[in-house]
């Protein structure tokens, strides 16, 4: 650390991101959760005619991509913030709704907690059930924001909007954050309880259902008073988050529901096959709502499965820590993508049961 580092940033520990390789065209990858497909046609197409406007600013106020997601969602526009990918959004929440803290779970979304640290927020952790669920009784009595990844991630387990509805009940002067990043791909989403329930503010992000994870495009969807709140802090940080071309892509790509539900429905037939082929091999599976499987192999050791599939090519993520180490994270891509893994387990782990 350097003499002129704030001190007080002096125990930061940053998010340590899946890797990305560099034109390493042989490399399957399925260690960050992004859409095996390309954007939608249409969102290239409005991304690409943006480009020769890029000598003015984009708009501030993001209008018309909000009105787009506002539509989709059916919720006012008002109701509406964009961040440049759901991680901004998860740092203005931090900001500016923590007086009390942060309420975490122990096996959640890293994010959370180093954002957390960077501005001060303390945190309290609530941890999971032994077979990764969450009973959301465990909040009781507490006080703070809670952050919750519903699907959670890395296990992919989704709490029913039933549960959700509870915790909202249970505590009116607390604020909850429902992250969905995972939510399209079989989950119940928290959005319809926005009306009822103004102590809730629900994540979403482009990045994964809507294959834009290079665009960098998130939003929340929360009561006009929140949404008006968020975009005071949105505004004292960086104006202009979103720029010209993430605008006009999300705008085209939350449009077109044809190529999102095609390419949704695909990555959860695939999950499926990924899923069943892995427990012929003998692994344990949970039972993932996501775009990833979180699978423990037959010998229960997850850091020598990621190093002997990346030595064939494929790159899986791997968590060196208590709870996770019997784990790999695997995300559903491609079908070809999910065979040539299945195929590399079963000469792994050779001899056991066959994947025919
Ligand atoms: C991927 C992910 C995000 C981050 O999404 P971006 O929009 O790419 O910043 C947020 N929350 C969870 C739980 C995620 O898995």
């Amino acid at each position: 650390m350097d003499a002129f580092f704030d001190g007080r940033l002096a125990g930061l520990r940053p998010y340590v991101p899946g890797e990305q390789p560099k034109g390493d065209m042989n490399v399957i990858k399925l260690n960050t959760n992004e859409s095996p497909f390309p954007p939608s046609p249409k969102a290239i197409e409005a991304g690409s005619s943006a480009l020769k406007k890029l000598n003015l600013y984009s708009d501030p106020t993001v209008s018309s991509l909000k009105r787009a997601i506002a539509d989709s969602l059916n919720v006012g526009a008002d109701c509406v913030t964009v961040g440049n990918g759901s991680d901004e959004s998860i740092a203005f929440l931090l900001v500016g709704f923590c007086e009390n803290g942060a309420l975490l779970n122990d096996i959640t979304y890293g994010f959370y907690r180093v954002c957390a640290s960077l501005y001060g927020v303390r945190t309290s952790i609530v941890p999971l059930k032994k077979d990764f669920t969450i009973d959301v009784g465990d909040y009781e009595g507490k006080k703070g924001t809670i952050f919750l990844a519903n699907p959670n991630a890395p296990t992919g387990i989704a709490l029913p909007l039933s549960a959700i509805e509870r915790l909202l009940a249970s505590d009116q002067d607390r604020l909850v954050a429902v992250d969905e990043a995972y939510v399209d791909f079989g989950a119940e989403s928290a959005v319809s309880l926005i009306g009822k329930y103004p102590n809730l503010v629900v994540l979403r992000t482009f990045s994964k259902s809507r294959s834009l994870a290079g665009g960098r495009l998130g939003f929340t969807i929360s009561s006009p008073a929140i949404a008006a709140d968020i975009e005071r802090v949105r505004n004292s940080f960086n104006p202009y988050n979103i720029d010209m071309v993430a605008q006009r892509m999300g705008e085209a790509a939350i449009r077109d529901a044809e190529y999102f539900e095609r390419t949704r429905n695909e990555i959860m037939r695939t999950r499926a096959a990924l899923t069943e082929g892995l427990k012929r091999a003998g692994f344990s599976v949970l039972d993932s709502k996501a775009n990833f499987v979180f699978a423990s192999p037959p010998d229960r050791d997850g850091g020598s499965l990621a190093k002997k599939l990346r030595e064939r090519g494929i790159l899986v993520r791997f968590f060196d820590e208590d709870r996770l180490r019997e784990f790999v994270r695997v995300t559903v891509g491609s079908e070809g993508q999910v065979q040539a893994l299945l195929a590399a387990v079963n000469e792994i782990y050779g001899g056991a049961k066959s994947n025919a």
